[in-house]
């Protein structure tokens, strides 16, 4: 099939200075958690995205010199010769496939509290970034700069866009957003300056436009220069000749750079959760961009449809469709898009579990793909799997997010699938939870794995087949893949978290009595140290049927671990909205049917709740009947000719959905192959003509 000639648009190319992108898919720079030490991970994992037809790659923040340290967030640097030369196996491999690649120079400022380096964080008048993210928290508060510290700025820019010319990158950054130092220039909050630095908004820009004019000195006519710039701030000041200071910024820079790239100012906002945010949710504070500026505009808004692309050039919102979650969901986007295979796009679902891996400091983990930083460590390609020798009669027993994945990805290894399911739809844990407020998105998990298994010969699917031990030896497959999933718990933990026991009794509930449509009656409360979405989104799914309820959990926030996925904000506004009350560091003791007694965590005084239900989100722990069947039964699954039986997703070991997933590809491609070696990543340490050797085979 050929390119739908709506589409034809998105493959113009478009010039960014001297250079020219080949279309206008645009990798925009995004935290991928693959430092300097993982040199071959972070190439492998940017040339994928370049092999699915994305002419820009960007890699993430790259930090110009040690007083830019974001230590122990895994951030990326251009200070050395190994740096140039780590980067440098990524621009290869991103021009093997006709890419441009670009490269964002950082200076983190007052946000980076220099853990490692010990260096004081640099900032235009002293003023902390006080972030109140836990894992963003320091005590360090930066210096003021002087004339001497700008001048030094100015001088790692320009040495660090040569370095990154002698890397191989075709597009430089000047970075001048999200709370980092040109973004810090910007604001009088942050800029108390009283030199020509400071004050009016000419004032202001004055650094970032010097950080654009060395950088372009450096570089010559060798890379195109680009700006980065967070304009939700400054769009809602009003400006003294223009709507706001944002359209004053960008008129004043507006022949400067050869490329503006516009976002939003946090990450929660930047890169919001679908649970809370549409696509092109940008589009508010960036779409007058192009009207004050002839260079070419990027911008990014969780874009998977190729429609809503279209229309945001026509439009002339923007010139280049920018992307980070939905190029590590489908590194393959645009070719599928070229090749008039839209359907079979996996679209981004928007639960930022990525984003959560850079909060971890680790690689990029995706729920849609799990290939996603897995391409040189154990060598998944995000659309191709390695044909069976023997393909192979294989059953798989759940069809959730684990089983589906497993089933699809055997399928495509070309063996002979059979996938049941007890249920009346496929999805698993998903047929309920997409029913929740704000999942609906979430359902793409299922949607995409769906559709491709139904347009296999080699798979047949069955529902509302619940299967045991007679029922699979009758079926005699070569092999039994079992993801029945998990269920949750009424265990309760101490303050000390030692379990306590499980909390029996009519009104305690869990969510898969709320999944069965067994609701609670009166007030409830909602007990939560599961931590993730569940108990905040099932407090609100409770609220909107008119159910009183209140949320109590040990943790100090609501749905704590949210903040890892840029949603915590988001839910306690949420919660906020239906005046759900709130208990933090709280445990719940006991419920007498009348009355829940809750401790707090640290001294132990006890609060009582009247209330009629308990709901405890709380301990998943996996459905093990049939698991312990088969083996109880071993003689007969043998004579069967069964010859292997495996567990995968939350029947293994209960997680997220990006878990199971991953999980269910893993087992499919290691089945029936002897388990593939988990390669570890060195940094290139020296430039020794030994290492020379070595880098070059690789
Ligand atoms: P995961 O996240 O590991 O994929 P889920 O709980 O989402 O797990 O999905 C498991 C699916 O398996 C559910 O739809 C469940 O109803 C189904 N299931 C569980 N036990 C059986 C069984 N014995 N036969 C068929 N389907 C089963
Ligand atoms: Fe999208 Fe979630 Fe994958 Fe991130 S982890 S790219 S938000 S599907």
């Amino acid at each position: 099939m050929g390119t739908n000639p709506r589409y034809e648009i998105l493959f113009e190319p478009v010039a960014i200075g001297p250079i020219t992108a080949p279309n206008r898919f645009y990798q925009v720079p995004h935290a991928s958690g693959m430092t300097n030490a993982l040199p071959r991970v972070r190439a492998a994992f940017r040339e994928a995205k370049a092999e699915g037809g994305w002419g820009v790659i960007c890699t993430g923040a790259c930090s110009i010199d040690p007083t830019s340290d974001d230590a122990p967030l895994p951030f990326a640097t251009l200070w050395d010769g190994n740096d140039i030369r780590a980067h440098a196996l990524m621009t290869e491999a991103v021009h093997r496939h006709g890419s441009l690649a670009g490269v964002e120079l950082w200076h983190g400022g007052a946000s980076v509290m220099n853990r490692a380096s010990r260096l004081p964080p640099l900032s235009p008048s002293g003023i902390p970034w006080m972030a109140t993210h836990v894992g963003f928290m320091g005590n360090l508060r930066p210096k003021s700069m002087d004339k001497a510290d700008i001048r030094d700025v100015l001088r790692w820019q320009a040495e660090g866009a040569r370095k990154a010319r002698t890397a191989g990158f075709d597009i430089v950054y000047v970075y001048a957003g999200m709370g980092y130092l040109g973004y810090e220039f910007l604001l009088p909050e942050y800029n108390h300056r009283t030199d020509e630095y400071g004050g009016s908004i000419e004032n202001r820009v004055r650094f970032v436009r010097e950080m654009i004019e060395v950088t372009k000195d450096a570089v010559g006519k060798d890379c195109g220069v680009a700006l980065r710039v967070s304009l939700e701030e400054l769009r809602g000041r009003p400006g003294r000749n223009q709507p706001s200071e944002a359209h004053e910024l960008i008129d004043l820079l507006a022949d400067v750079p050869d490329l503006f790239d516009v976002k939003m100012d946090s990450s929660p906002t930047d890169c919001s959760a679908s649970r809370f945010t549409g696509e092109g949710s940008h589009e508010p504070v960036i779409d007058f961009v192009k009207s004050l500026t002839k260079k070419p505009v990027v911008g990014v808004g969780r874009f998977t449809s190729p429609d809503a692309m279209v229309s945001q050039i026509k439009r002339g919102v923007l010139d280049l469709i920018g992307g980070a979650r939905p190029s590590i969901a489908d590194p393959f986007l645009p070719t599928k898009i070229r090749e008039g295979r839209e359907a079979e796009i996996r679209e981004c679902i928007g639960c930022n579990i990525c984003i959560s891996s850079w909060h971890d400091g680790v690689p990029v983990r995706c729920t849609q793909n799990p290939t996603a930083g897995e391409e040189w460590r154990r060598g998944w390609h995000p659309e191709r799997v390695e044909r069976a020798a023997r393909p192979e009669k294989i059953l798989v027993v759940g069809g959730g997010p684990a089983g589906l994945e497993c089933a699809l990805t055997l399928g495509r290894r070309g063996h002979e699938v059979t996938l049941a399911d007890d249920g009346r739809s496929f999805g698993g844990r998903l047929a309920f939870e997409k029913t929740l407020p704000g999942l609906s998105a979430w359902n793409r998990v299922v949607d995409y794995r769906l559709g491709r298994l139904n347009e296999m010969p080699n798979v047949s699917l069955f529902l509302e087949s619940r299967l045991g031990v007679d029922e699979i030896v009758d079926l005699a497959p070569e092999r039994v893949v079992l993801a029945p999933g998990a269920r949750w718990t009424t265990m309760l933990y101490s303050s000390l978290e030692i379990p306590v026991g499980r909390l029996d009794g009519p009104n305690v509930f869990t969510p898969d009595d709320i999944a069965a449509g067994r609701l609670p009656q009166g007030p409830t409360l909602v007990f939560d140290f599961d931590n993730y979405y569940m108990g905040g989104v099932l407090t609100e799914h409770l609220a909107a049927r008119g159910i009183a309820v209140s949320y109590v959990t040990p943790a100090g926030q609501a749905s704590a671990w949210t903040i890892m996925t840029n949603e915590l904000p988001l839910v306690h506004r949420a919660l906020a909205a239906r005046r759900i009350p709130i208990t933090t560091l709280h445990v719940l003791k006991s419920f007498d049917g009348e009355t829940a007694t809750l401790a707090h965590l640290f001294t132990g005084e006890e609060t009582h709740v009247p209330c009629r239900s308990v709901l405890i989100v709380g301990l998943r722990l996996p459905r093990d009947e049939l698991a312990e069947a088969m083996n109880a039964r071993a003689d007969a699954i043998a004579a069967a000719g069964i010859r292997s039986v495996d567990r995968i997703g939350d029947a293994l070991a209960p997680g997220a959905i990006v878990h199971a997933v991953h999980s269910g590809h893993k087992l499919a491609r290691e089945i029936g192959t002897a388990a593939l070696p988990y390669r570890r990543d060195t940094p290139i340490v020296d430039a020794a003509p030994l290492t020379e050797a070595r880098v070059a085979a690789e």
